[in-house]
Formats: structure tokens, C-alpha cells, sequence
């Protein structure tokens, strides 16, 4: 399976000037071939491909126009215009809201790919990284590189400078396990388990917010938008973010793994995330990040070969395990049901909703279910 590894870079002063003017001159490129593409529909409404664009880059590169070192890197800028698109028209086609795709802004502009590992960047046995036009640089490697390396991406993320290694890896199955679990994410606790386990909200967000106020203020102060003070203000408030998002994932990768070691059944609800952040509750939804944390069990669960299911859980608040029907509002947190007389908290009974469905399927009402091992 694919699986991803990032590693902070410490390049030298001249070696970061380096990987800036690439990111530029990349940026550049996306920009002019997006031009290019909307020239050409706008004057004779012929669209160009990919391959149009590729088979110009030699040329671009022999005149000088076209400074980047490497030369699948170019490609891969192109193959990332070439992506934008298609997903545009997708979106036309679908009939989504389309999105035209934008120019880019240099700032914003923060990683290139190097497409086939050894060509223009590789990992050295001395721990070091070699970058076409750059030289060795320092890399961190806190971890090893597990699996064979595909392609490398050189990123920078609030001044600071990574590199993600896209691996190809051999699954670790994980020995057999008989037991079952459901999960529901609610806003109270991050989740409960259908044994009625809470797992507690961090809140890393609300609780960074006085010191976004304070560095978002700093850079509102700074009136002069190319001025060195501001790039300063700005740069100390994307480490407060980077920051806050960097505590999030440690949490949700230390909960998931928890979760796919213990369980051999893991049963979530099939989230309509986009619905819950667009309400009242989006800041609340957005920092729990449930999305991310559900995607990282998905895929420990491969990894691990587990039984990771997806399940409608429309109702799974309104409805008993019973299969009687016990309707709640969003204050309501208690489960009691006049039917069987089970009394627990509601987003317990959600938990063990979620899991029966994942046993015998969503139209469950009136069959009985063996509830002893999640009790
Ligand atoms: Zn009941």
C-alpha cells in the first residue's frame, strides 16, 4: 500500500534561496500553461492536453524561459494544471458548482514534486538529501523510511521546509482479533465506543483561539502589505496554526491506532461532514476534525487487516436498540426507552446502533441482535 513519510529539512541559507526561486519558478509555469490553456479556448476554442504542454518544455528550457533544474519536475507542474482541469470539468459535468481553476499566487506556491525518486532528489546513506541545484541537504530523519521510495516533495510550510517521501509498502497484518466496536463522533467527546469508552474532546483549537486573536491582530497593525514587519506578523501566525494542526493530528493518530489495534470490526458512520460544517457548529465540527480521524483508521485498518465499515446511521439517535423509536432533540443527551426500558447515554446507544448496522445492514428494526460482546 502507498503510505507517506515527512521529515523537517534544514537547509543552509544559500540552499533555501535555492528551493524558493524553484517554488517560483514553478509557480510561474503553473501560471503560464494555465494561460495558455484559457487563451487557446477563448481565441480558436481548441483545448489543449497535457501532452500539448509537455512537448513545448524542451524548447521553453533551451531558450532559457524556463530556469527550474529538473526536468520531471516541470512535467509534474504541468501534470498538476492538467489536474485542475479535469477536475473542473468533472465538476461542470456533475453539475457541482464549477470553480474555474485560479491563478496562483507565488506566496501560496509551496511544494515540487519530484515525479521518479532518483531523478533530480535522493536519500543518501550519509542521511543527507540530494537535490538537483541545491547539493546535500541536512534532513531530520527521526524515523526510517519504511518501503521503497516512489517520489519525493520538497514543501515549505510557514518558513519552515519538509520533504514527504511516497513510499510503496508491504500491509503489517496485525494478529487476528474477535472484538467489535462502534464509533460515534459527536460533539460532547470527540467519540464513544459502543462499550460506552468516551474519548475526550481536546479542543486544541478553542483553546489556541486567544493567541490566533493576539497574532491576528499583529498582522492587521501592519498596514504596509510587503513590508519585512508584516511578512514577520504573518509568518508567526501560520506557526500558530501550523501549530494547533500539528497537536490535532498527533491526537488523532495516537486514538486511531489505539482504536485499529484493539478492534478487528470497526464500524463508523458514513458522515456528511460538509452538511454538519456548513450549521452553527462549524468551528466545533471543523476542529474536531472528524473526517481526518475517520480517513486515518480507514486506512490502519488496511494496513492492519482489519474490518473497517462504513455505515448509514441516519436515525441512529432516534432509535433504540430494541428497534423501538425514541425521539430526542440535540439537547436531549439521555437514552431512555419506554419499549425495553434500556436507559444509558445517548451517543453510548448511537455507538452500538452504528455497530449493529454494521453487522446485519440498515433495515434492522425487528431482529434480534446479540449485544453481549459490546455491553
Ligand atoms: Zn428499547
Amino acid at each position: 500500500m502507498r503510505a507517506s513519510f515527512k521529515y523537517r529539512l534544514y537547509p543552509t541559507k544559500p540552499q533555501s534561496q535555492f528551493l524558493e526561486g524553484e517554488l517560483r519558478e514553478a509557480c510561474s509555469l503553473y501560471n503560464a500553461a494555465k494561460q495558455e490553456r484559457d487563451d487557446a479556448w477563448k481565441t480558436c476554442h481548441k483545448s489543449i492536453n497535457y501532452y500539448d504542454q509537455a512537448n513545448q518544455l524542451k524548447a521553453m528550457r533551451a531558450d532559457g524561459c524556463l530556469t527550474l533544474a529538473n526536468f520531471s519536475c516541470c512535467q509534474d507542474v504541468l501534470r498538476r494544471v492538467d489536474k485542475t482541469y479535469k477536475a473542473f470539468y468533472a465538476r461542470v459535468k456533475r453539475g457541482d458548482k464549477p470553480g474555474f481553476p485560479r491563478y496562483r499566487s507565488a506566496r501560496r506556491y509551496d511544494s515540487i514534486t519530484f515525479p521518479s525518486y532518483g531523478d533530480g532528489c535522493r536519500l543518501l546513506d550519509t542521511g543527507k538529501l540530494r537535490v538537483q541545484g541545491a547539493g546535500h541537504i541536512k534532513v531530520k530523519l527521526h524515523r526510517p523510511v519504511e518501503g521503497e521510495i516512489k517520489t519525493v516533495t520538497i514543501k515549505r510550510q510557514a518558513g519552515r521546509w519538509f520533504v514527504c517521501f511516497s513510499v510503496e509498502r508491504d500491509t503489517s497484518p496485525l494478529p487476528v482479533s474477535d472484538r467489535a466496536t462502534g464509533i460515534d463522533v459527536g460533539l460532547n467527546s470527540f467519540a464513544v465506543l459502543a462499550d460506552g469508552t468516551e474519548i475526550q474532546n481536546p479542543r486544541h483549537y478553542r483553546k489556541a483561539e486567544a493567541r490566533f486573536r493576539c497574532s491576528q491582530r499583529k498582522v492587521a497593525r501592519r498596514k504596509n502589505k510587503r513590508s519585512n514587519r508584516r511578512r514577520k506578523a504573518v509568518r508567526l501566525l501560520q506557526r500558530a496554526h501550523a501549530h494547533v494542526g500539528n497537536q490535532r493530528r498527533d491526537f488523532q493518530h495516537k486514538e486511531s491506532r489505539k482504536l485499529v489495534n484493539r478492534y478487528g470490526l470497526i464500524a463508523v458512520e458514513d458522515l456528511n461532514v460538509k452538511g454538519l460544517a456548513g450549521g452553527m457548529l462549524a468551528k466545533s465540527v471543523h476542529d474536531a476534525g472528524w473526517a481526518a480521524f475517520l480517513n486515518m483508521i480507514s486506512y490502519k485498518a488496511e494496513d492492519a487487516g482489519r474490518d473497517y465499515r462504513k455505515v448509514d446511521a441516519r436515525g441512529t439517535s432516534q432509535e433504540c436498540l430494541c428497534g423501538a423509536r425514541v425521539p430526542k432533540t440535540l439537547a436531549d443527551r439521555w437514552h431512555f426507552c419506554p419499549a425495553c426500558g434500556l436507559s444509558a447515554s445517548r451517543d453510548h446507544v448511537s455507538a452500538q446502533l452504528i455497530l449493529k448496522r454494521a453487522w446485519i445492514g440498515p433495515s434492522s428494526a425487528n431482529v434480534e441482535v446479540v449485544v453481549s460482546c459490546v455491553a
